[in-house]
């Protein structure tokens, strides 16, 4: 007797439920596998659009190499060889001061000095501040166990003064957050390990390998990113060409998940307003966890609180082209990140031409500036002229640039970035133990245990591979 082919749902075709259905067309080959996905293209926040020569990357524009997820997925996609690094002449970040704007002291990695001299000559900090950055080797670590804000340890080791000036700014252009109720042990646990393990940061950097630094301390260690040469949309695009064994529906909106016996229900809803039940053994749920909260509101309504407890940032990414003619000054680096102190509107501008070769045309630059985030969020519902506005003007500041931009573009992405604040890690896992009491339910997506693309990539084949044993035993 031939056995009921098994069917699994996965929801969300962002990079996390792509990355899904991939392991899945390996790993349960015998499984009839279906992608659902809102909007009317995969990729989630992952798009490029390509105009007049410029390469234009509406949210990320590139991946690390640790975790390496990302890596991985490539060479099993086998396209690794159509990846570029980052352009090893410019490599420097800046950070802006109230009328100018200074290079991050070489060596220094998020929070982790790799040279204690670059920071002592930095012109970003006065001597007091030098002075208390220093005293860092002489703080005991904390006894406590307790999660912290990265506002809180980072001033405990450092004071506040290298807090406001230097490592504000850095993090607060990775993770758009309010660094108050960020969490040190969902989003940068390794330095607390430091602490504990050396007793002081600038300890931990003296004792550890060069090597080992640029593993241990991603953040700011440019020569460990990587991007597809056409932009990361071309990686949605290899992972879409791959997706041969999953029957993919784009402009399909979930709208319910539910359990019915062992099995499960999703109920869609199409473009047409067409209403469809899929009946299947298991789901991935691979959107935004308020999503997801919703979409299992008759699961289980106390996971669907939880889940929607985990709050969101939004975001605005303006891109502009502009003609080398119009700048005064030559800018040689990748970025440069704003300190909230400044009150300044725009949260770091990123340089895609001078990190990416092919971004943009000869003779001309391509450049990304930031704005929102969880401190100033209301600056998504300004309009794009406004936006284009606030934008030419951090690039007076930086570049002396003139007159308009020749190419503007202006991307929103509300909510979009989850938010890990104190205590996220001990609501993942009370969500994930929620999870684990309904067989063949599964979560990914960066609502979880990390925001970047690796991280988000792992979610997808992890759920995977929890799910394919539980297919064993059922
Ligand atoms: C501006 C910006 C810059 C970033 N820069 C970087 C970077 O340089 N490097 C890096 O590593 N990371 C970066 N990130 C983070 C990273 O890009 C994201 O965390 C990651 O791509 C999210 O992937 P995801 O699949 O979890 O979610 P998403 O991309 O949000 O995908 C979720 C999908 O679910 C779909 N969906 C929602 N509801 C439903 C429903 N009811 N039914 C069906 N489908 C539904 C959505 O349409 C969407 O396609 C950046 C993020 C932003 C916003």
């Amino acid at each position: 007797m031939k056995l009921l082919q098994k069917t699994l749902v996965i929801i969300g075709g962002g990079i996390a439920g792509l990355a899904a259905a991939c392991r899945a067309q390996t790993r349960l080959p015998d499984v009839n596998l279906v992608l659902l996905e809102s909007s009317d293209q995969l990729g989630g926040v992952l798009q490029t659009e390509t105009v007049d020569g410029y390469v234009i990357e509406k949210s990320a524009d590139m991946f690390t190499t640790d975790p390496p997820a990302a890596m991985e997925l490539c060479q099993q996609l086998g396209t690794t060889g159509s990846l570029i690094q980052t352009n090893p002449t410019r490599d420097r970040a800046y950070v802006a001061t109230a009328d100018s704007f200074h290079p991050v002291p070489r060596g220094l990695s998020l929070l982790l000095p790799g040279n204690l001299e670059t920071v002592m000559n930095s012109p970003l900090l006065d001597s007091a501040a030098r002075l208390r950055f220093a005293a860092e080797r002489n703080i005991p670590p904390s006894r406590l166990e307790t999660d912290e804000s990265l506002e809180a340890f980072a001033v405990r080791r450092f004071g506040q003064s290298a807090f406001d000036r230097m490592i504000q700014p850095l993090v607060g252009g990775i993770y758009t957050a309010d660094p108050k109720r960020l969490s040190m042990q969902a989003t940068m646990a390794r330095f607390v390990k430091m602490e504990k393990k050396y007793g002081s940061l600038i300890r931990a950097a003296q004792s550890i390998q060069p090597q080992a630094i640029e593993s241990e301390a991603s953040g700011a260690r440019y020569g460990m990113f990587r991007a597809p040469e056409n932009g990361l949309g071309q990686l949605v695009s290899w992972l879409q060409q791959a997706l041969t064994g999953v029957q993919i529906r784009t402009g399909c909106s979930v709208h319910s998940v539910s359990r019915v016996g062992k099995r499960w229900v999703v109920e869609t809803q199409g473009s047409n307003a067409e209403r469809e039940s899929i009946n299947a053994d298991g789901v991935v749920l691979a959107t935004p966890a308020k999503v997801s909260g919703n979409l299992l509101q008759s699961v289980d309504q106390d996971l669907k609180q939880k889940l929607k407890s985990i709050g969101t940032a939004s975001s605005a990414v303006v891109v502009m082209g502009i003609d080398k003619t119009q700048t005064e000054i030559a800018f040689a680096g990748y970025g440069v990140v704003v300190p909230s102190m400044l009150n300044r509107k725009v949260i770091a501008t990123s340089f895609s031409s001078n990190k990416f070769a092919g971004r943009a045309p000869e003779g001309k630059l391509l450049v990304r500036c930031f704005m929102g985030g969880a401190l100033q969020g209301e600056l998504v519902d300004l309009d794009d002229e406004q936006l284009v506005q606030i934008a030419s003007a951090e690039l007076a500041v930086i570049l002396g640039f003139r007159g308009d931009p020749e190419l503007s573009r202006v991307f929103r992405w509300r909510n979009c970035m989850p938010q890990y604040h104190l205590g996220h890690l001990d609501l993942v896992a009370e969500i994930e133990r929620m999870v684990d009491r309904q067989a063949g339910l599964e979560l990914a997506g960066n609502s979880y245990r990390g925001v970047g693309i690796p991280a988000c990539i792992q979610s997808g084949t992890e759920a995977i591979e929890r799910l394919a044993k539980c297919f064993e035993v059922g």
